[in-house]
């Protein structure tokens, strides 16, 4: 297997990905929380995964991709404070919880699938798995990390000497902030809810009886609970936004290590934001752009996946239509100048390659095994479709190829019209004229040119290096 480096948020290095079990790999990703619709921010995050997931199939591994539906427990902030973002989605919506967490994961899922994001192996949600999450607080509770207050059960940090670790969180400072912001029965700033108990005087749309009382799970237990359960107590990758370093990861490997008292994740590995003029794109914000409102105003699904394959995950993007307009204006050119290979190549790809077009593969891989760099990966790509010293046969292999991890839908270009139905015997004198041209034999290019009049076509050498071909008889 080729070597693959991947940016570890634990040790802040590209490292060697050396996966736990030969030619396998693991990774969880945390997912939506379905109370709104995703917005294209939050698709970048899921998109980042795909790519990572896709590179990993690339390089041979068999991949377990664990993926949560987050349905219960995420308050308005990641630090247990305020409402229940289900809770008031279904309030803003007329609907019950329930209905709004299916609608919702639906919506998803759609999404997904039309940026041709790969579906994961397991899709868990938190409502599903709460008899895990109430069995790992037990486990918590039972070796003394936990403590009780009048809302619920808590993860006592100081009771971790590693917390925040991943993070670098300066634990002294949070506690400084904590006396100025915070007032309630926590003992430290960092702790956290790993069970909320229902308020006494309702009953809640969603709750569960539990050994402390009848409540719902904290938001971060679940992916500690899940991944632990598909993934066993030590597994290869987890992934999420960068939003998720200092709170969300920080307190999974809190929990997991605690009850565990095993290392937890190998890599973790995070996408930057995609942001606005005025910041970071927040679903919480009132407005924000969702896919269908990209494809309402006449992009593709496949626009935005190019506009996001031009960055690097670990780079924020700046979104605005006129950035988005440039990447389709990229992709526009490189699908027609994909259609004209497919046409000449008469929609058959090379079954072999020649040293050439194995160097151009190699680039390929080189760049996206080093930490995802898709970006110049698809560089590659346009030299590839551009290169002279290779068949058009062996172009359309490398555009087949490199898709398996760029995911633009490329196989779904057709053959420019015009140029389809040329025949397969001037096809292949136009490859061996190429050919010719290639060791400037240009006697015997010229002679297959003429070869080619006679059978009625001409061939015309552009400056750009392309050839155009033209029907002269019927
Ligand atoms: P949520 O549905 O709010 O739990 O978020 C789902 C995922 O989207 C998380 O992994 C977040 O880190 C990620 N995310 C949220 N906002 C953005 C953004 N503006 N750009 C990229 N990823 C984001
Ligand atoms: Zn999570």
């Amino acid at each position: 297997m080729e070597k693959l480096i991947l940016f570890n948020t634990l040790t802040r290095v590209k490292e060697e990905f050396q996966p736990i079990e030969q030619g396998k790999a693991g990774m969880y990703c945390c997912g939506p929380t379905v109370y709104n619709f995703a917005h294209i921010g939050n698709l970048r995050a899921y998109f980042f995964e795909d790519v990572l997931k896709r590179v990993l199939l690339y390089n041979g591994y068999k991949v377990k991709h664990v993926v949560n539906i987050t349905d219960v427990g995420h308050l308005v902030s990641d630090e247990d404070e305020g409402e229940d973002k289900m809770e008031k989605g279904a309030s803003r919506e007329g609907k019950t919880v329930w209905e709004i967490a299916e609608f919702y994961t639906e919506a998803f899922k759609s999404d997904i699938a039309l940026l041709n994001i790969l579906p994961p192996t397991i899709w868990c949600k938190a409502t599903d798995f709460i008899k895990e999450q109430v069995e790992m607080i037990k486990c918590l509770d039972e070796k003394g990390y936990t403590y009780i207050t009048s809302d619920g059960v808590y993860y006592d940090t100081a009771k971790f000497p590693e917390y925040g670790k991943m993070a670098l969180l300066d634990i002294e400072g949070l506690e400084e902030g904590k006396r100025i912001q915070f007032s309630d029965e926590k003992k430290s700033k960092t702790d956290f809810a790993l069970w909320k108990f229902s308020p006494k005087d309702r009953k809640r749309q969603m709750e569960w009886d539990s050994p402390w009382g009848t409540g719902f799970p904290g938001w971060h237990i679940e992916c500690s609970a899940m991944s632990i359960k598909f993934l066993g107590n030590n597994f290869d990758i987890h992934c999420g936004g960068v939003d998720h370093i200092p709170i969300h990861h920080t307190n999974e490997i809190a929990q997991s290590e605690a009850c565990t008292g095993k290392k937890f994740v190998n890599y973790w590995l995070h996408g930057e934001f995609l942001i606005e003029e005025k910041g970071k794109m927040s679903k919480s914000e009132g407005e924000f752009l969702r896919l269908k409102t990209l494809i309402d105003k006449g992009y593709s699904p496949m626009d935005y996946r190019y506009f996001l394959l031009m960055t690097h995950y670990r780079k924020k993007i700046k979104f605005s239509f006129d950035n988005l307009d440039a990447a389709r204006n990229g992709f526009n050119n490189m699908k027609s100048r994909i259609s004209e290979i497919k046409a000449v190549a008469n929609n058959n790809p090379a079954e072999s390659l020649s040293g050439n077009a194995n160097a151009i593969k190699e680039r390929f891989n080189a760049c996206v095994n080093d930490d995802l760099n898709v970006s110049e990966g698809l560089a590659v790509l346009w030299e590839a479709l551009k290169e002279e010293g290779i068949t058009d046969a062996e172009k359309f292999a490398l555009i087949n190829d490199f898709d398996k991890v760029l995911g633009l839908e490329l196989n779904k270009v057709e053959a420019s019209s015009g140029k389809a139905d040329i025949p397969a015997e001037i096809i292949a004198l136009i490859e061996k004229r190429k050919e010719a041209k290639k060791n400037k034999d240009f006697m015997l290019s010229d002679k297959i040119r003429s070869k080619i009049k006679e059978l009625g076509y001409e061939v015309l050498d552009k400056k750009s290096g392309d050839t155009e071909i033209l029907r002269i008889k019927n």
